[in-house]
């Protein structure tokens, strides 16, 4: 079916145009055209083949071999020849080719617009440049703009999810981001975070019937002014996540609580160091084997870890959960999350290989020494150096961090007489188990817990209020998921009665937004999309630099409808 293509077919519209000549200019091609043999009275919508005269129109259009193209595009004037009509000249309009006054085609101007959208200014003129069709950057974004003000005005939403975002990480100014449930697509951006201007939108939007945000605030007080019919639906994984919360807060209380002799681990699995979840452990004893079998089994701890943190991510992703949910729930970064979501097996280690000459490098090194007594600093500093580390005073002591942190809370379990019952290496090889960790754990189900977790969370519920808080939060989990409001009504009964302050506290907060939660309960919806696009929305704003204008940021992060004339035969 292979066609045999001629000049004619790189014209905007093959149809009306007819190609005269192509000729080399400077820098560019040169393409002159000429227009229709006869036009349309735009009056009365004779046709009319009497020309009155003829003049040039220079419009610029898309490259050709890497050449910007500039068309000579030879256009008439027209006679009427209705007797009835008033006009009696007209001038040809090529509605597929170019607008009115335009200086460019229509196809031309859609690249600018795209180009500008996807990339911004300054990235976007680069790449227009290299690609032959310089393109300013004050024009491109200029597109963007008048894109997003020519938008038709968003029909009716029936499920809306709304939730804050950030002007600037570390400013207290923050901005709304609403969001079209069932489409799943941006549906405007308010500049700040107000109930005033949240009511202000809904009003002007009548037909949202379900509004899904986080905890009871401004979002809820706009919606129920700006639409009193609404039903209201608190976003379950927030809700999940401030318990989360409460139950760490909890457990920051009850820190003694934390340390767990490494022997009820080492039972069961290899010592692994697991410096990725927070936890480290720390023996002041000495190291009986070589360096080298050391070096090694390390190296085949930490593997082990890997691996274990590696099934975890997919067994979340199994359950259903996405990246955003499962960055938040393990604290992986996202990167790490994403890389590992493509991947059918875990990574071999040398990717995670310490840079030659960081402290992580000199591990070993530094193990040893701290282990001969040289604990200060300086002193260590001076002594890697000399092995050849190349890293500051500084990393060097965000390395050192948790050796020193555990080794405190060594010392202070060393004193409680509870432990000197112990043999003498099991009360100093502790693992110091931090708040945020025992509460990941905590909240996690069985199902999803390796054997080293399912170790930790053993030695935990042997607290009665772990226990209590780790039941809580499991069957808060459930209830959310397809539960009954009358579950949750008992569950809040359980969780009062309790006696632990952490938990009375969160129920305090939960029944002030009790309606939300109940809806949470029976509705399906989600502020899933939301975090999406709220992450986009945190690209788009490290792209510009932190200069974001708000019209920009809201032109860019409203989806481009396009209706596009490329492509059309
Ligand atoms: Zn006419």
């Amino acid at each position: 079916m292979a066609e045999h293509v001629n000049g004619k077919h790189l014209l905007p519209d093959s149809s009306s145009l007819e190609l005269s000549s192509v000729k080399r200019g400077r820098g560019c091609w040169v393409v002159e055209v000429c227009g229709p043999h006869a036009a349309t009275c735009p009056d009365c919508g004779t046709l009319s083949s009497a020309r009155h005269s003829s003049y040039w129109r220079h419009l610029k259009d898309l490259p050709l071999q890497g050449r910007a193209v500039r068309i000579r595009l030879r256009v008439g004037r027209w006679r009427c020849r209705n007797p009835v009509c008033q006009r009696q000249i007209f001038c040809e309009r090529l509605p597929k080719v170019a607008h009115k006054h335009a200086q460019e085609t229509k196809r031309f101007g859609e690249i600018v617009q795209l180009m500008g959208y996807a990339l911004g200014g300054r990235p976007g003129e680069r790449l227009s440049s290299r690609l032959g069709f310089p393109v300013s950057d004050d024009t491109l974004l200029r597109r963007v703009k008048q894109v997003a003000r020519s938008r038709p005005p968003t029909k009716s939403i029936a499920v809306l999810g709304v939730d804050e975002w950030s002007w600037r990480k570390g400013y207290s100014g923050y901005g709304t981001i609403l969001v079209d449930l069932q489409k799943r697509v941006v549906v405007d951006l308010l500049p700040d975070e107000s109930a005033a201007s949240f009511e202000q939108w809904l009003q002007q939007h009548p037909g949202v019937k379900i509004i899904s945000r986080d905890r009871d605030g401004v979002y809820a007080e706009g919606g129920s002014s700006g639409a009193p019919r609404a039903r209201q639906v608190a976003d379950r994984f927030h809700l999940v996540q401030n318990l989360i919360k409460a139950v760490q807060e909890e457990l920051a209380h009850q820190r003694h609580h934390l340390l767990m002799p490494s022997q009820e681990l080492a039972a069961a699995t290899a010592t692994a160091e697991a410096t990725e979840t927070g936890l480290e452990v720390v023996s002041s004893q000495a190291r009986g084997p070589r360096p080298s079998s050391r070096q090694k089994e390390i190296r085949q701890q930490r593997r082990q870890q890997k691996v274990a943190l590696f099934e975890m991510v997919k067994g979340l992703r199994a359950q259903g959960m996405r990246a955003f949910e499962i960055v938040k729930a393990t604290g992986i970064s996202r990167g790490r999350v994403d890389k590992w979501l493509r991947l059918k097996e875990c990574p071999p280690q040398n990717q995670m290989a310490p840079r030659p000459g960081m402290a992580d490098y000199f591990r070993e090194d530094v193990r040893r020494l701290w282990e001969q007594g040289i604990q200060n600093g300086k002193k260590l500093l001076v002594e890697i150096r000399k092995l050849g580390y190349i890293g500051s005073y500084t990393s060097l002591m965000r390395f050192l961090a948790p050796w020193r942190e555990a080794q405190g809370a060594v010392e202070k379990a060393e004193a409680t007489p509870l432990q000197s019952a112990e043999t003498n290496a099991a009360v100093l090889a502790m693992r110091h188990i931090s708040p945020q960790e025992g509460a990941a754990l905590l909240s996690k189900p069985k199902p999803m817990l390796s054997e080293r977790q399912s170790k930790i969370v053993e030695f935990l519920k042997r607290t009665p209020d772990f226990a209590t808080m780790r039941h809580l939060v499991l069957s808060f989990r459930s209830i959310l998921l397809g539960g009954k409001v009358a579950s949750l009504k008992r569950w809040i009964e359980k969780a009062e009665a309790a006696g632990i302050e952490g938990m009375r506290r969160f129920v305090r907060q939960l029944k002030k937004d009790m309606k939300a939660v109940e809806n949470a309960v029976k509705e399906v919806w989600s502020n899933g999309p939301v975090e999406g696009h709220i992450n986009r929305l945190k690209t788009l704003k490290r792209q510009m630099y932190g200069r974001a204008k708000f019209e920009l940021l809201r032109a860019r992060t409203l989806p481009l409808a396009l209706k596009s004339s490329l492509h059309q035969t």
